[in-house]
Protein backbone atom coordinates (compact mmCIF):
# COMPACT_ATOMS: atom_id res chain seq x y z
CA UNK A 1 0.00 0.00 0.00
CA UNK A 2 1.24 3.15 -0.99
CA UNK A 3 1.45 5.71 1.95
CA UNK A 4 1.67 9.42 2.15
CA UNK A 5 4.72 10.78 3.89
CA UNK A 6 2.37 12.24 6.73
CA UNK A 7 0.80 8.82 7.28
CA UNK A 8 4.41 7.09 7.40
CA UNK A 9 5.17 9.69 9.87
CA UNK A 10 2.07 9.45 11.92
CA UNK A 11 3.23 5.73 11.95
CA UNK A 12 6.51 6.12 12.94
CA UNK A 13 5.09 8.29 16.00
CA UNK A 14 2.22 5.42 16.66
CA UNK A 15 4.45 2.40 16.82
CA UNK A 16 7.22 4.33 19.42
CA UNK A 17 4.29 4.62 21.90
CA UNK A 18 2.82 0.72 21.02
CA UNK A 19 2.61 -1.44 23.89
CA UNK A 20 2.04 -3.86 21.73
CA UNK A 21 5.25 -3.66 19.65
CA UNK A 22 7.41 -2.87 23.41
CA UNK A 23 6.29 -6.51 24.23
CA UNK A 24 6.73 -8.07 20.61
CA UNK A 25 10.93 -6.69 21.31
CA UNK A 26 10.37 -7.48 24.60
CA UNK A 27 10.87 -4.28 26.18
CA UNK A 28 7.72 -4.73 28.27
CA UNK A 29 6.68 -8.60 29.40
CA UNK A 30 3.41 -10.26 28.10
CA UNK A 31 1.26 -13.12 28.68
CA UNK A 32 2.60 -14.96 25.22
CA UNK A 33 1.26 -18.04 24.61
CA UNK A 34 1.98 -18.11 21.03
CA UNK A 35 4.36 -16.85 18.65
CA UNK A 36 5.61 -17.73 14.97
CA UNK A 37 7.75 -15.74 12.34
CA UNK A 38 4.75 -13.24 11.81
CA UNK A 39 2.12 -13.50 14.11
CA UNK A 40 2.18 -13.11 18.13
CA UNK A 41 -0.77 -14.19 20.77
CA UNK A 42 -1.11 -13.17 24.38
CA UNK A 43 -3.74 -13.23 27.32
CA UNK A 44 -6.00 -10.03 27.62
CA UNK A 45 -4.67 -8.68 31.22
CA UNK A 46 -8.10 -7.25 32.29
CA UNK A 47 -10.43 -10.38 30.45
CA UNK A 48 -13.52 -10.69 29.78
CA UNK A 49 -13.67 -14.52 30.07
CA UNK A 50 -10.99 -16.85 31.22
CA UNK A 51 -9.01 -17.71 28.04
CA UNK A 52 -9.83 -13.84 26.35
CA UNK A 53 -6.15 -13.48 24.21
CA UNK A 54 -5.41 -10.94 21.64
CA UNK A 55 -3.64 -12.51 18.21
CA UNK A 56 -1.48 -10.20 16.44
CA UNK A 57 0.87 -9.61 13.43
CA UNK A 58 4.59 -8.41 15.17
CA UNK A 59 4.55 -5.76 12.82
CA UNK A 60 2.91 -2.87 13.68
CA UNK A 61 -0.68 -2.28 11.23
CA UNK A 62 -3.31 0.13 12.54
CA UNK A 63 -5.93 -1.24 11.14
CA UNK A 64 -6.89 -4.51 8.56
CA UNK A 65 -6.52 -2.83 5.17
CA UNK A 66 -2.83 -1.84 6.18
CA UNK A 67 -2.07 -5.95 6.53
CA UNK A 68 0.70 -7.06 3.45
CA UNK A 69 -0.98 -10.08 1.19
CA UNK A 70 1.52 -12.07 3.21
CA UNK A 71 0.70 -11.24 6.28
CA UNK A 72 -2.99 -11.45 6.05
CA UNK A 73 -2.95 -14.58 4.50
CA UNK A 74 -1.15 -16.06 7.31
CA UNK A 75 -3.32 -14.41 10.06
CA UNK A 76 -6.25 -15.35 8.83
CA UNK A 77 -5.70 -18.63 7.38
CA UNK A 78 -4.13 -19.55 10.97
CA UNK A 79 -7.39 -18.11 12.75
CA UNK A 80 -9.37 -21.39 12.60
CA UNK A 81 -6.66 -23.25 14.07
CA UNK A 82 -6.12 -20.48 16.61
CA UNK A 83 -9.86 -20.16 17.42
CA UNK A 84 -9.98 -23.98 17.84
CA UNK A 85 -7.09 -24.34 19.89
CA UNK A 86 -8.58 -21.60 22.44
CA UNK A 87 -11.54 -23.77 22.76
CA UNK A 88 -10.13 -27.24 23.07
CA UNK A 89 -7.72 -25.30 25.54
CA UNK A 90 -10.54 -23.50 27.61
CA UNK A 91 -13.01 -26.44 26.98
CA UNK A 92 -15.33 -24.51 25.27
CA UNK A 93 -18.61 -25.23 23.03
CA UNK A 94 -18.14 -21.29 21.40
CA UNK A 95 -15.88 -18.81 20.76
CA UNK A 96 -16.25 -14.93 19.27
CA UNK A 97 -13.46 -13.20 17.37
CA UNK A 98 -13.60 -9.31 17.47
CA UNK A 99 -12.28 -7.25 15.58
CA UNK A 100 -12.11 -3.31 15.41
CA UNK A 101 -10.53 -1.14 12.54
CA UNK A 102 -10.81 2.62 14.12
CA UNK A 103 -12.02 4.35 17.77
CA UNK A 104 -15.72 4.56 16.74
CA UNK A 105 -15.45 0.74 16.36
CA UNK A 106 -13.90 0.09 19.92
CA UNK A 107 -10.38 0.00 18.60
CA UNK A 108 -8.44 0.46 21.60
CA UNK A 109 -4.96 0.50 20.69
CA UNK A 110 -3.57 1.55 17.20
CA UNK A 111 -2.17 -1.99 16.83
CA UNK A 112 -4.21 -3.94 14.28
CA UNK A 113 -5.67 -7.02 16.53
CA UNK A 114 -8.16 -9.82 16.97
CA UNK A 115 -9.73 -10.96 20.11
CA UNK A 116 -10.56 -14.31 20.71
CA UNK A 117 -13.26 -15.20 23.20
CA UNK A 118 -13.94 -18.41 24.19
CA UNK A 119 -17.53 -18.95 24.87
CA UNK A 120 -20.18 -20.79 26.68
CA UNK A 121 -24.05 -19.97 27.43
CA UNK A 122 -24.48 -17.29 30.57
CA UNK A 123 -20.82 -16.43 30.29
CA UNK A 124 -21.93 -12.39 30.39
CA UNK A 125 -20.85 -11.66 27.35
CA UNK A 126 -23.43 -10.06 24.43
CA UNK A 127 -21.54 -8.89 21.22
CA UNK A 128 -24.67 -8.87 19.04
CA UNK A 129 -27.05 -5.36 18.61
CA UNK A 130 -30.67 -4.25 18.51
CA UNK A 131 -32.83 -4.25 15.59
CA UNK A 132 -32.94 -1.38 13.26
CA UNK A 133 -34.20 -0.17 10.08
CA UNK A 134 -32.46 -2.03 6.73
CA UNK A 135 -30.19 -0.14 4.47
CA UNK A 136 -30.32 -0.23 0.83
CA UNK A 137 -27.78 -2.17 -0.83
CA UNK A 138 -27.66 -2.94 -3.86
CA UNK A 139 -24.81 -0.74 -5.13
CA UNK A 140 -22.77 -2.20 -2.49
CA UNK A 141 -23.90 -5.70 -3.78
CA UNK A 142 -22.94 -4.72 -7.44
CA UNK A 143 -19.62 -3.13 -6.00
CA UNK A 144 -18.92 -6.63 -4.35
CA UNK A 145 -19.47 -8.64 -7.07
CA UNK A 146 -17.77 -6.69 -9.30
CA UNK A 147 -14.12 -6.97 -6.86
CA UNK A 148 -14.42 -10.28 -6.89
CA UNK A 149 -14.74 -11.07 -10.28
CA UNK A 150 -11.97 -9.50 -10.95
CA UNK A 151 -10.11 -11.13 -7.78
CA UNK A 152 -10.90 -14.43 -9.65
CA UNK A 153 -9.95 -13.20 -12.80
CA UNK A 154 -6.35 -12.68 -11.38
CA UNK A 155 -6.57 -15.90 -9.64
CA UNK A 156 -7.66 -18.57 -12.10
CA UNK A 157 -9.22 -21.39 -11.10
CA UNK A 158 -9.30 -20.68 -7.44
CA UNK A 159 -13.14 -19.88 -7.36
CA UNK A 160 -15.65 -18.16 -9.30
CA UNK A 161 -18.84 -15.77 -8.37
CA UNK A 162 -22.47 -17.01 -8.76
CA UNK A 163 -25.17 -15.06 -9.66
CA UNK A 164 -27.35 -15.33 -6.47
CA UNK A 165 -30.51 -13.76 -4.83
CA UNK A 166 -27.78 -13.00 -1.90
CA UNK A 167 -25.91 -9.77 -1.75
CA UNK A 168 -23.18 -11.84 -2.87
CA UNK A 169 -22.16 -15.68 -3.46
CA UNK A 170 -19.22 -17.57 -4.65
CA UNK A 171 -18.31 -21.09 -4.39
CA UNK A 172 -17.89 -21.24 -0.94
CA UNK A 173 -19.16 -17.78 0.88
CA UNK A 174 -22.48 -16.22 1.14
CA UNK A 175 -23.14 -12.41 1.89
CA UNK A 176 -26.50 -11.35 3.09
CA UNK A 177 -27.80 -8.66 4.94
CA UNK A 178 -30.01 -9.53 7.91
CA UNK A 179 -33.77 -8.98 8.40
CA UNK A 180 -32.97 -6.90 11.10
CA UNK A 181 -29.67 -5.53 11.35
CA UNK A 182 -27.94 -4.39 14.20
CA UNK A 183 -27.42 -0.71 11.98
CA UNK A 184 -26.45 0.71 8.51
CA UNK A 185 -24.90 -1.60 6.65
CA UNK A 186 -24.99 -4.36 8.56
CA UNK A 187 -24.04 -8.22 6.60
CA UNK A 188 -23.54 -10.83 7.52
CA UNK A 189 -20.85 -13.59 5.62
CA UNK A 190 -20.68 -17.34 6.13
CA UNK A 191 -19.94 -20.78 4.68
CA UNK A 192 -23.10 -23.12 4.71
CA UNK A 193 -22.69 -25.86 6.69
CA UNK A 194 -19.39 -25.29 8.97
CA UNK A 195 -18.05 -24.02 12.03
CA UNK A 196 -15.83 -21.35 11.77
CA UNK A 197 -12.74 -23.15 13.61
CA UNK A 198 -13.66 -26.23 11.38
CA UNK A 199 -12.53 -24.00 8.32
CA UNK A 200 -9.07 -24.55 6.60
CA UNK A 201 -6.82 -22.28 5.65
CA UNK A 202 -7.76 -21.24 2.45
CA UNK A 203 -11.51 -21.40 3.26
CA UNK A 204 -10.66 -18.72 5.75
CA UNK A 205 -8.37 -16.72 3.78
CA UNK A 206 -11.22 -16.57 0.89
CA UNK A 207 -13.40 -15.79 3.82
CA UNK A 208 -11.81 -12.84 5.26
CA UNK A 209 -10.85 -11.75 1.53
CA UNK A 210 -14.42 -11.02 0.85
CA UNK A 211 -15.02 -9.79 3.96
CA UNK A 212 -11.83 -7.42 3.82
CA UNK A 213 -13.14 -5.86 0.22
CA UNK A 214 -16.55 -6.21 1.60
CA UNK A 215 -15.60 -3.76 4.59
CA UNK A 216 -13.66 -1.27 2.39
CA UNK A 217 -17.04 -0.58 0.03
CA UNK A 218 -18.98 -0.12 3.22
CA UNK A 219 -16.64 2.05 4.75
CA UNK A 220 -16.10 4.47 1.77
CA UNK A 221 -20.02 4.02 0.10
CA UNK A 222 -21.71 4.64 3.59
CA UNK A 223 -18.92 7.49 4.50
CA UNK A 224 -18.06 5.33 8.16
CA UNK A 225 -15.76 6.54 10.78
CA UNK A 226 -14.50 2.45 11.42
CA UNK A 227 -15.90 -1.09 11.01
CA UNK A 228 -15.88 -4.04 13.11
CA UNK A 229 -16.01 -7.64 11.59
CA UNK A 230 -17.41 -10.32 14.67
CA UNK A 231 -17.51 -14.10 14.34
CA UNK A 232 -19.24 -16.02 16.35
CA UNK A 233 -19.14 -19.83 15.94
CA UNK A 234 -20.64 -22.24 18.37
CA UNK A 235 -24.12 -21.68 20.58
CA UNK A 236 -23.77 -18.67 23.22
CA UNK A 237 -26.39 -15.73 23.65
CA UNK A 238 -25.72 -14.02 20.67
CA UNK A 239 -25.64 -16.81 17.88
CA UNK A 240 -27.75 -19.53 17.65
CA UNK A 241 -25.64 -21.98 16.33
CA UNK A 242 -23.29 -22.35 13.47
CA UNK A 243 -20.90 -19.42 12.16
CA UNK A 244 -21.36 -16.03 11.11
CA UNK A 245 -18.84 -13.31 10.14
CA UNK A 246 -20.92 -9.88 11.05
CA UNK A 247 -19.52 -7.14 8.98
CA UNK A 248 -20.65 -3.71 10.57
CA UNK A 249 -20.11 -0.08 9.26
CA UNK A 250 -19.30 1.71 12.55
CA UNK A 251 -19.82 5.98 13.73
CA UNK A 252 -19.33 7.70 16.56
CA UNK A 253 -21.78 7.71 18.79
CA UNK A 254 -24.32 5.15 16.47
CA UNK A 255 -25.51 3.73 20.26
CA UNK A 256 -24.24 0.48 19.36
CA UNK A 257 -22.80 -1.17 22.57
CA UNK A 258 -20.78 -3.85 20.96
CA UNK A 259 -18.07 -3.89 24.08
CA UNK A 260 -17.48 -6.28 27.41
CA UNK A 261 -16.74 -5.54 30.80
CA UNK A 262 -13.53 -7.53 32.56
CA UNK A 263 -14.23 -10.14 35.14
CA UNK A 264 -14.65 -8.61 38.48
CA UNK A 265 -12.02 -11.06 39.77
CA UNK A 266 -9.22 -11.37 37.65
CA UNK A 267 -8.33 -15.10 37.30
CA UNK A 268 -5.20 -16.94 37.84
CA UNK A 269 -3.37 -15.58 34.18
CA UNK A 270 0.03 -17.54 34.80
CA UNK A 271 -2.04 -21.06 35.09
CA UNK A 272 -4.37 -19.67 31.70
CA UNK A 273 -1.20 -18.64 30.32
CA UNK A 274 0.54 -22.61 30.79
CA UNK A 275 -2.70 -23.66 29.46
CA UNK A 276 -3.04 -22.30 26.31
CA UNK A 277 0.63 -21.98 25.60
CA UNK A 278 0.70 -26.03 26.31
CA UNK A 279 -1.88 -26.53 23.84
CA UNK A 280 -0.36 -24.21 21.52
CA UNK A 281 3.14 -25.63 20.87
CA UNK A 282 1.99 -28.36 18.00
CA UNK A 283 0.29 -25.27 16.25
CA UNK A 284 3.52 -23.12 16.95
CA UNK A 285 5.61 -25.65 14.97
CA UNK A 286 3.14 -26.28 11.85
CA UNK A 287 4.08 -24.72 9.03
CA UNK A 288 0.91 -22.76 7.42
CA UNK A 289 -0.03 -24.06 4.04
CA UNK A 290 1.03 -22.03 0.78
CA UNK A 291 -1.87 -19.80 -0.17
CA UNK A 292 -3.70 -20.42 -2.70
CA UNK A 293 -5.10 -16.67 -3.32
CA UNK A 294 -3.95 -13.80 -2.66
CA UNK A 295 -5.73 -10.47 -1.48
CA UNK A 296 -3.88 -7.98 -3.92
CA UNK A 297 -4.74 -4.66 -2.97
CA UNK A 298 -2.55 -2.76 -5.31
CA UNK A 299 -3.69 -4.02 -8.74
CA UNK A 300 -4.71 -1.44 -11.24
CA UNK A 301 -8.08 -2.66 -12.12
CA UNK A 302 -8.99 -3.53 -8.28
CA UNK A 303 -7.96 -0.17 -7.72
CA UNK A 304 -9.94 1.67 -10.55
CA UNK A 305 -13.37 -0.59 -9.26
CA UNK A 306 -12.87 0.34 -5.59
CA UNK A 307 -12.13 4.00 -6.49
CA UNK A 308 -15.51 4.07 -7.89
CA UNK A 309 -16.70 4.17 -4.05
CA UNK A 310 -13.45 5.86 -2.81
CA UNK A 311 -12.37 9.33 -2.52
CA UNK A 312 -8.43 8.16 -2.49
CA UNK A 313 -6.76 5.29 -1.56
CA UNK A 314 -5.10 7.37 1.83
CA UNK A 315 -8.74 8.54 3.02
CA UNK A 316 -9.80 5.16 4.69
CA UNK A 317 -6.43 5.02 6.87
CA UNK A 318 -6.54 8.95 7.45
CA UNK A 319 -9.55 8.71 8.94
CA UNK A 320 -9.29 5.53 10.99
CA UNK A 321 -6.08 6.50 12.15
CA UNK A 322 -7.66 9.99 13.37
CA UNK A 323 -10.61 8.44 14.72
CA UNK A 324 -8.50 5.76 16.55
CA UNK A 325 -6.01 9.15 18.38
CA UNK A 326 -9.70 10.67 19.59
ZN1 LIG B 1 2.46 -1.75 17.55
Amino acid sequence: MNLSPEVKAQLEEQKKNCVFCKIVSGETQGQIIYKDAVMTGMLDINPAVKGHALFMPLEHYPILPFLPPETFSHLFGRLPAIVATVKKAMVAPAATVFIANGGAAGQQTPHFLAHVFPREQGDGISLSGKPSPTTDLSAFSKSLNAVMTEHFNRNPGKGAVKSSSSLYEDDLVTCEALGQPWGKGHIVLTIPGKEFDQLDEDASRRLFTVASYASSILFESFQAHGTNLIVHTGPSEDNPSGFRLHLLPRWQDDGLNLTWNPLPTKPNLEEIKSRLHDEFFVLEHTPSRPKQETREDTSEKLQKILEKTQKSPDTEIERAINEARK
